[in-house]
């Protein structure tokens, strides 16, 4: 009975939103899911249980900002980026270590994932670049959390303008598609790459079919389906 009232607390506090610009965390993402944000496409809600990791990880981010307080190493944290219009972002912090400035973006996962880390992931790396490209700043680190139990890793990045170019390049691009109101291709990694596997327009990606498709087209390709499922 409680779990059923809690869940339907998580579940109702998702409303489908209209995306209007591009988060510094949709870099290197399938731009076709970006297109069906921005277009409020059909989705299938998120489980209650993963919006609760999400929460605990903004609870683990928040401990680390005030341990980088009291370290009084020039810190800011959640410093917004300055923006051309194309993209907009909050850095986790932004600080100085040995008149050295770094922009630090912290990750939490649970063991699993920690364990078999390695190196940092990609997506975590392009949305640094692009953080580092935006604040003109050549230092970033990637600051991992296991939050089963709150080991820490670090990995050190330098500013790569060619791919903080190339990503914002991408962005572009979609924004072409989306003035244009064409729906992008399918992803390259479609269906087994992760972001399809989580991917809450999975079914109305699946109806587009793997070429691009005018927006309008398929809108009436979605009511037709909606209604043979009813008929
Ligand atoms: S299922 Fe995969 S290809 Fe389709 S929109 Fe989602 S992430 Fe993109």
């Amino acid at each position: 009975m409680l779990k059923e009232l809690i869940d339907q607390f998580y579940l109702d506090q998702q409303t489908s939103r209209k995306q209007n610009h591009f988060y510094v965390s949709d870099a290197g993402k399938c731009p076709r899911a970006i297109f069906f944000k921005f277009k409020n496409a059909p989705r299938k809600k998120m489980e209650p249980r993963m919006l609760r990791i999400f929460e605990r990880g903004e609870h683990f981010h928040r401990n680390i900002f005030d341990v980088l307080y009291r370290l009084r190493i020039g810190v800011v944290t959640e410093v917004p980026m300055p923006s051309d219009g194309l993209v907009s972002g909050r850095a986790d912090a932004i600080l100085s270590i040995e008149s050295k400035n770094y922009v630090v973006d912290i990750k939490s996962m649970n063991s699993m994932i920690f364990r078999k880390l390695v190196q940092p992931k990609e997506e975590n790396i392009y949305q640094l670049q692009v953080y580092l490209h935006y604040f003109q700043i050549q230092n970033g680190i990637l600051l991992y959390i296991n939050k089963d139990d709150q080991n820490i890793r670090e990995f050190h990045m330098k500013y790569n303008q060619g791919l903080a170019e190339s990503l914002l390049e991408d962005f572009r691009r979609l924004k072409k598609k989306l003035d244009e109101h064409v729906v992008p291709k399918r992803f390259a990694g479609w269906p087994k790459n992760w972001q399809c596997r989580y991917c809450q327009f999975k079914e109305v990606c699946r109806l587009a079919g793997e070429e691009e498709i005018a927006w309008e087209d398929f809108k009436k390709k979605m009511k037709d389906q909606e209604g043979s499922n009813q008929g």
